[in-house]
């Protein structure tokens, strides 16, 4: 997958080498951010149930929503 990092402070891209093309700084990994890049085309995650299934799951754990199950469970 081709991916693209940009800069968090500004926005810009960064080079091959993590340098950002518009301030010039080297951008620790911490401060960039992943996006998809010129080549990188969507193959429907929708269309993936595993994939969806998988999205799902995380959403919910990011929620909370599995934990408070779990404490209901065994409570
Ligand atoms: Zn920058």
């Amino acid at each position: 997958m081709k991916r693209a990092l940009r800069h968090d402070a500004d926005g810009a891209l960064l080079d091959h080498d993590g340098r950002c093309a518009k301030c010039g700084e080297l951008v620790a990994v911490g401060d960039t951010r992943i996006e998809p890049g010129p080549g990188f085309r969507p193959t429907g995650a929708e269309a993936d149930p595993v994939s969806a299934a998988l999205n799902a799951a995380a959403a919910r754990a990011d929620l909370g929503v599995a934990d408070h199950a779990g404490r209901l469970t065994t409570s």
